[in-house]
């Protein structure tokens, strides 16, 4: 049966405990199972390979991003870890410019050294992707909406691209969530996420995680997953499962509070630039409106001039908004790409990809926008 998100979101992967009919999955927490006789067990062996509680978030996550397998991992860089051991040396893969940080390092400082090479493009244009394109090409990586800069990347278009070529698509649905975008029906081959934001939702829990259709692609990254071994443990699962539960509701609300924060940063004199995908006047709003349900809880402005000390006494003076790396709390965070997140990239880059010293990014959380404004405008003057 087919049930629309939010059912899926309290009862995907979840079936009441066959043992006492516990109605949350239990933590399992195992290392290894007891056979009757041997290679006679009852689906689980060792828990690097298979835990209950870890397949029911893998289900709960295969559900929610209308895909067939999920896959869970340690963190969300683990994941990606083990998606790029795919490849094998003399392959090529076509990025995202605007990319996660850690992920850029990942490809750029491991992956390089393992002769996998790496063109890192514009994608908010997909006539870039398609230039940068080799026979050698075998995965195409995107992340969408962009961090910090919130360009959206038109999903589909990069799918007809991945068809024609032969290869894969992967998507970093880490900022949308699958309430908001799900990239499997546009025609990715594989969905990563850091569960550890916006599907566990409360700070509490690193976590990462695959989802894909193809029963032959999921057969690859379980021997990987298994092989590499960066599993997560079962408390983990049990944080994602529980945080998942109230995903849609979560959502909901850091889409309208990301709205509400939008409309205010315009209205504010001191504000040069908003960057939210749902504003009519983002460059890519057009496409955001086609493959979004949402626009979500992440903001970024920069302060007239270019004082990056008129952007750090921001950052000091909000009391809710609170000073800190990571996103997709209920809590809101603030933060300063310059000189936290992007800080090891040499300044003149930063500005040439439109990273500007007083560029402030908002995880806008799910507290009372008028409070979360009235911060805002306390901070900024
Ligand atoms: C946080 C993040 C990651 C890495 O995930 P971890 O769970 O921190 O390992 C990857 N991509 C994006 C977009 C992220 O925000």
């Amino acid at each position: 049966m087919s049930h629309r998100f939010g059912t899926k979101a309290v009862h995907a992967g979840v079936e009441p405990d066959p043992t006492t009919g516990a109605i949350m999955t239990p933590i399992y927490q195992t290392s290894t199972y007891v056979q009757a006789a041997p290679g006679d067990h009852k689906g689980y062996e060792y828990s690097r390979t298979h835990n209950p509680t870890r397949t029911a978030l893998q289900k709960a996550l295969a559900t929610l991003e209308n895909g067939k397998h999920g896959l869970c991992f340690a963190t969300g860089m683990a994941s990606i870890d083990t998606l790029a051991k795919l490849l094998q040396p003399g392959d090529h893969v076509v990025s995202t410019n605007d990319l996660y940080g850690g992920t850029y390092r990942l490809f750029t400082k491991i992956y390089e050294g393992f002769g996998i090479r790496f063109s890192f493009v514009d994608m908010s244009d997909p006539a870039n992707v398609a230039a940068a394109i080799t026979p050698q090409t075998k995965l195409i990586w995107a992340e969408t909406p962009t961090n910090p800069l919130l360009k959206v990347i038109d999903i589909a278009a990069l799918a007809v691209l991945a068809r024609k070529q032969g290869c894969w698509l992967a998507v970093d649905n880490t900022f949308a969530s699958p309430a908001l975008q799900t990239p499997l029906d546009l025609g990715a081959d594989i969905v990563m996420h850091s569960a550890t934001k916006y599907l566990g939702g409360h700070s509490d829990v690193v976590l990462g995680a695959l989802v894909v259709k193809d029963d032959a692609l999921h057969e690859r990254l379980a021997f990987l997953q298994n092989s590499s071994g960066a599993t997560p443990g079962p408390m983990d699962c049990f944080l994602v499962l529980r945080g998942i539960k109230t995903l849609h509701l979560r959502m909901e609300r850091h889409c309208t509070n990301g709205k509400a924060i939008a409309e205010y940063l315009l209205t504010n004199p001191k504000v040069e630039r908003v960057y939210w995908p749902g504003l009519p006047t983002h460059p890519n709003h057009e496409v955001a409106k086609r493959q979004m349900r949402g626009f979500g809880g992440m903001v970024s402005f920069t302060l007239k001039g270019d004082q990056m000390a008129d952007a750090t006494r921001v950052l000091s003076n909000t009391k809710l908004f609170a000073l800190a790396e990571s996103l997709g709390g209920v809590e809101s965070l603030i933060g300063h790409p310059a000189s936290m997140t992007h800080a090891s990239i040499p300044r003149e880059e930063r500005l040439k990809n439109g990273l500007a010293d007083t560029l402030i990014r908002l995880s806008v959380g799910t507290e009372d926008p008028e409070d979360l404004i009235e911060d805002l405008r306390m901070a900024i003057g």
